[in-house]
């Protein structure tokens, strides 16, 4: 039987941008409802490396044009909510990094010296050296040059447990979700057997908005996906490292992210050039062996003997790439009720909530719908990868 519904905001998509954003409207007064056709945080979110960028990566490449870039601020913003003033109360979430590193083994020090030296990068970055190393790095051979840089790490699973939290009973899993509309106004969805309406609808599904827009008819904006090959390997050798690796390029050789396994070993997750465009090419057994090169090269004093390897293919999901697409802020367009959007990055979902909620300001949306009512059919938070791949 059909049963009625209204809320301001509904939002589609329970990854990182939708929660945040989810989170961030119900502290302001307004009444939500975030719709999941799977597991919370099961799409990119729990497949990313948890790194809050505050642009030092995109400096390196020449690419970031100043400090108008919103990524630029948020070490700052998820700092303050971590410590439980800022956007978001996230105190309590795991913290598995307070710094990353940049990394040059050796030969490229030089560079990397006058380029942290120059007046762009002063503040930003320190360099670090013996017991202050990552510990993977502490090593009499390690010849190359650390620099830490400001940036946060978390465990996505716990950042994502906290955000449903902050839910309450606003989250609905979904099965089917078709256009509610009256005459040729979208008014709201149609989730399973419950018509909801809402002064602004928020697509905020990441991979999937391309069907949701499609099911919608409405044809811009288009996405693009960014297919990647990760790496993952766990070893009684492995310590904690949270770092790029500079190679030749201004992408980073590899990027490392360690997470801790249940029995006491680290879980290394392994991106950057590695994953991408020769990554991708490469079949399961192939990257594993460029990423045990690689490893064996950078890093010979480690052990891999009884290093356990996987591999996992995971698409990034973009706005299509155009001069207007800036790439170090949120991307968020919109059509009458409806907003659409990508973060593009997970450090920059308070980017993402704050384009939505100026839209609301703009158009003077005020909280006027009811709370939603409890014991909506709640989706499932999704299980860490490492714990997938180990299970
Ligand atoms: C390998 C990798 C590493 C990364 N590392 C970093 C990093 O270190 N730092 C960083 O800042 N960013 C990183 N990113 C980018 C970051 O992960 C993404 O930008 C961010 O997670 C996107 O969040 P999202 O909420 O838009 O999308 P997603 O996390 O993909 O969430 C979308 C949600 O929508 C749901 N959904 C889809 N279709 C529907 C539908 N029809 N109805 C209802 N629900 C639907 C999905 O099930 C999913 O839960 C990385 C990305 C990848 C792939």
């Amino acid at each position: 039987m059909l049963t009625s519904l209204s809320t301001d905001v509904l939002i589609v998509g329970g990854g990182i941008a939708g929660l945040w954003l989810n989170a961030r409207l119900r502290r302001d007064g307004y009444s939500t409802l975030l719709v999941e056709n799977a597991a919370l945080g099961g799409g990119q979110s729990l497949k990313s490396q948890g790194i809050i960028h505050g642009g030092t990566k995109y400096a390196l490449q020449g690419v970031l044009t100043g400090s108008s870039e919103a990524i630029a601020e948020m070490p700052r913003r998820w700092r303050d909510a971590h410590a439980g003033y800022g956007d978001l109360d996230l105190s309590g979430v795991r913290l598995l990094s307070e710094a990353h590193y940049l990394w040059s083994p050796g030969t490229l020090a030089g560079n990397l010296t006058s380029f942290f030296a120059s007046k762009a990068m002063r503040g930003r970055v320190d360099p670090v050296k013996g017991a202050e190393l990552p510990p993977a790095l502490q090593d009499p051979r390690f010849k190359g040059k650390v620099y830490r840089l400001a940036e946060l790490v978390f465990d996505v699973p716990s950042l994502i447990a906290r955000l449903a939290d902050l839910a309450g009973d606003s989250l609905l899993a979904a099965r089917r979700i078709e256009p509610l509309r009256d005459g040729d106004e979208l008014v709201g969805l149609r989730v399973d057997e419950r018509d909801i309406r809402a002064q602004r609808i928020v697509l905020s599904a990441g991979a999937g908005n391309a069907a949701l827009l499609a099911a919608l008819g409405v044809e811009r904006p288009a996405q693009q996906l960014r297919p990647l090959h990760m790496v993952l390997a766990k070893g009684p050798a492995l310590k904690p490292l949270y770092a790029h690796c500079m190679g030749a390029g201004p992408k980073p050789r590899i990027t490392v992210t360690s997470h801790p396994a249940a029995d006491g070993e680290w879980v290394w997750y392994l991106g950057g050039d590695l994953a991408e465009a020769e990554g991708v090419a490469r079949d399961e057994a192939a990257q594993i062996d460029a990423a045990r090169r690689e490893v064996g090269e950078l890093m010979p004093w480690i052990d891999q003997s009884r290093t356990r390897w996987a591999t996992l293919r995971v698409d990034r999901a973009e706005p299509l790439q155009s001069g207007l697409v800036r790439p170090d802020n949120a991307f968020l367009a919109e059509q009458d009720r409806l907003l659409v959007g990508w973060p593009t990055k997970l450090a920059l979902a308070p980017d993402f909530a704050d384009r939505v909620l100026a839209a609301l300001r703009r158009d003077a949306i005020r909280p006027s719908a009811p709370p939603p009512p409890a014991g909506l059919p709640r989706p499932a938070l999704a299980r860490p990868i490492w714990e997938e791949w180990l299970a």
